[in-house]
């Protein structure tokens, strides 16, 4: 067996393909076409053949700072030398309490109770599982049902998957967590003409009143949903929505959870949480991906005073919340989210996307006349560009473009025929512009 000193980190020499079953992939595809990276530093990816690629999609929404950080790798590095892992169940080390610290500072007021795990999808299932152990500890057991939105993300184990609305993740696997329920998605002329809704009136969050007089409001539990969905296309809120899903919420008792796994850490504005940028704050925000840079794997749920003391105070002695894992508050991803929030605080980098905002969107924009767009949204440092499918075939048009942009030097991601944007917020206006006029050659050859 190799050992590591053996390995070159660099090389995809010799590279055996046939064992790493890879996630979200096609396989047979990839394994016949690879696309390898094998080193990333700021906005660029180097491939294997290298060739430099510009990261138009920070990994998966996930590198907010750029690529290669110093700060952080030195921080995780040290931190290996001192403490490789310790446990946090009965026991603790100090640096997931100095990173709770600094995240419960960066939250919405009211928001400081944080609950480590190591993915979005682990965060989404703790929220989850966080709601119910709240209404039970309020005597409030008869509050199961969950309720998520059409085109919602929220991870693939089974209560995100049960809450998101994204068919392909769901329906092959049969078994969903039982009482969940949809909220229409908020996009979509068809959806808004059907209901006699204007864009922008903020009028399908009254559609979870709907649900509640449905389901009575003592069986729901909470209400789920990205402020922006991410992975189904960018779908950006109508205005007044969010603070609507808010008073229904509040009014009836039910708790308001923000997946903010994609929109948080200054990806759609000056602040740590879309909650901020949008004046409106949920019971309990999950996070995942900025925290450690995406350096080392670590999500987070940070839950309001009421909801952390109801728990830890209403339960019986012993432990209150029965959910954990061993990799909660691991040392290397504290160190690491330790050195990200640093790095994101002493450059600004939430304060960048603001600023950088109106050049984003003026080049996003500019792509309206591309053949085959349909539609183009954006927020922050992040838009989606919307194609007209090609004969039927959903998504064959925009992974052609995926192809010819990775080939033509530029990372985009792309679901169903949406190409999804997000760059790093360390981008620079040259680069937004080297984004714009590629996208814009990609998008004339695939016409
Ligand atoms: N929630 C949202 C909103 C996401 O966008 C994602 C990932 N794209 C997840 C949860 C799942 O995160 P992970 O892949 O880290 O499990």
């Amino acid at each position: 067996m190799a050992s590591a000193a053996a390995i070159d980190w660099a090389s995809a020499e010799g590279l055996d393909l046939s064992h790493f079953w890879m996630p979200f992939t096609n396989n047979r595809f990839f394994k016949a076409n690879p696309r390898l990276f094998v080193s990333a530093k700021d906005m660029h990816f180097t491939t294997a053949d290298g060739r430099q690629v510009l990261d138009a999609t920070s990994g998966l929404w996930c590198v907010n700072a750029g690529h290669g950080r110093e700060a952080i790798t030195e921080a995780i590095r040290e931190a290996a030398g001192v403490l490789d892992f310790g446990p946090t169940f009965q026991l603790g080390h100090p640096l997931p309490f100095r990173l709770a610290s600094e995240l419960a500072a960066m939250m919405p007021a009211g928001l400081d109770r944080v609950f480590f795990t190591n993915s979005g999808s682990e965060s989404a299932d703790t929220a989850l599982k966080m709601a119910l152990a709240y209404h039970h500890a309020k005597g409030d057991s008869t509050r199961f049902r969950l309720i998520g939105r059409q085109r919602g993300y929220h991870g693939t184990n089974f209560g995100g998957m049960s809450v998101g609305g994204i068919g392909g993740n769901r329906r092959r696997y049969v078994s969903q967590v039982w009482g969940v329920d949809h909220l229409a998605h908020t996009h979509g002329d068809a959806v808004r003409f059907q209901r006699g809704l204007q864009p922008g009136n903020g009028g399908l969050a009254e559609e979870l009143e709907e649900l509640v007089a449905l389901h009575g409001p003592e069986t729901i539990a909470a209400v789920i949903v990205e402020p922006v969905a991410g992975s189904t296309g960018v779908l950006v809120p109508p205005q007044g929505y969010l603070q609507a899903l808010r008073d229904i919420t509040r009014k009836h008792g039910i708790l308001l959870i923000f997946d903010e796994v994609i929109t948080g850490f200054g990806r759609v504005g000056d602040a740590a949480t879309a909650a901020e940028v949008f004046g409106v704050t949920p019971d309990i925000v999950t996070l995942a991906k900025g925290l450690t840079n995406a350096t080392v794997p670590m999500g987070a749920v940070v839950a309001s005073r009421e909801v952390h003391d109801t728990i830890v105070n209403g339960s019986p002695a012993g432990i209150e919340f029965f959910h954990g894992y061993t990799y909660s508050g691991h040392p290397l991803a504290s160190a690491a989210g330790l050195a990200a929030l640093a790095l994101y605080r002493q450059e600004g980098l939430f304060a960048r996307t603001t600023a950088l905002a109106p050049v984003w969107e003026e080049a996003m924009h500019g792509l309206r006349d591309c053949p085959n767009v349909i539609d183009i949204r954006n927020v922050g440092l992040v838009a989606g560009i919307e194609l007209a499918p090609r004969d039927g075939a959903i998504g064959a048009r925009a992974m052609e473009a995926f192809h010819r942009a990775f080939d033509a030097g530029l990372l985009i991601r792309v679901t169903g025929d949406i190409i999804a944007l997000s760059p790093p917020l360390i981008v620079s206006e040259a680069q937004i512009g080297e984004i714009a006029d590629k996208l814009r050659t990609v998008l004339h050859e695939t016409a």
